[in-house]
């Protein structure tokens, strides 16, 4: 499969079912667009989730507990409406279940995330950088955006199978951002909406994430398939109810806000950017020839 690959590699790293879409979408559907060869790890099923579609309540954890197969069908939908064919999930789908919100008894099950091994789970993300040598990694930064703990984790395992992955890891490596330029910006819109989501807000420095615009690397215009990131989200009609505030900005905002994705660059050389925080366009940019993919890149 491997000398099929094209020149450009994406591979990303995310935590459950639906992360994909709401912080990437639209990166990664605009990267297929493009030819690039784009991997989804998605760490957990999601199993913990809560469940939006009253039909399907009884997949819960507490009952049936088979939301995490049925998440796995939404993630399916979802990649296939961004593009994305390759989707892998660490270890094999159900290797590792979604610990829930932190301080939760879920935290404990065995087959957490949260408990594993960080060593033992970056070694199945070696194996798919060995395959794929990606050039462009994407992932959380260390508080996981938001504090979920799979998030942290899959930060954490990101982290170290890029230091273990020898010549096949990443050349560079970027964590999901938000400028709080932007928060400032789409909060003064949002206050015009009679359903501001962020009416308790009072200032964005109080939201648990968001960077000085100085922090920021890149900035993804993907505002061309922010519909196609509308679709992926309308596949994970458990997580994201229809009445969601997310569909609100789309409707509200078309690609403004929903088709433009930030990212900070924690490895590797920032390439030429553009505008007055001289932000990179494309992750690749300042990357030299084409990595090809190297037959044998096994650490020995
Ligand atoms: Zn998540």
């Amino acid at each position: 499969m491997t000398d099929a690959l094209p020149a450009r590699r994406l591979l990303l790293v995310h935590a459950h079912p639906d992360d994909e879409v709401t912080g990437t979408g639209a990166t990664m559907a605009h990267y297929v667009a493009s030819g690039a060869h784009v991997t989804l790890v998605t760490c957990t099923l999601g199993e913990e989730g809560e469940i939006h579609v009253p039909a399907l309540s009884r997949l819960a954890a507490g009952e049936a507990d088979q939301l995490g197969g049925y998440r796995l069908v939404e993630l399916e939908r979802a990649c296939a409406a961004l593009g994305v064919t390759d989707v892998r999930l660490l270890g094999g789908a159900g290797r590792y279940r979604d610990s829930g919100m932190m301080g939760l008894p879920t935290n404990d099950h065995p087959r957490a995330f949260w408990q594993a091994d960080v060593d033992e789970a970056a070694a199945h993300l070696v194996q798919i950088m060995q395959e794929i040598q990606p050039q462009i990694m994407i992932t959380y930064d260390e508080n996981g955006f938001y504090g979920h703990p799979d998030h942290i984790q899959a930060h954490r395992v990101a982290m170290r199978a890029a230091e273990l992955a020898g010549p096949a890891a990443p050349e560079k490596i970027y964590w999901t951002a938000m400028p709080l330029s932007v928060l400032r910006e789409g909060m003064a819109a949002f206050r015009e909406l009679d359903d501001n989501p962020f009416a308790d807000v009072e200032k964005v420095e109080d939201l648990p994430f968001g960077h000085g615009d100085d922090e920021i690397a890149a900035r993804l215009d993907g505002t061309d398939y922010y519909q196609q990131k509308v679709a992926a989200m309308r596949a994970h009609a458990t997580q994201i109810p229809d009445n969601s505030w997310l569909y609100g900005i789309a409707g509200d905002f078309g690609g403004e806000f929903m088709g433009v994705e930030y990212f900070r660059l924690v490895k590797g050389e920032r390439g030429p950017g553009e505008g007055p925080h001289n932000w990179e366009s494309d992750l690749f940019s300042g990357l030299g020839a084409d990595r090809p993919v190297i037959a044998d890149a096994a650490v020995r």
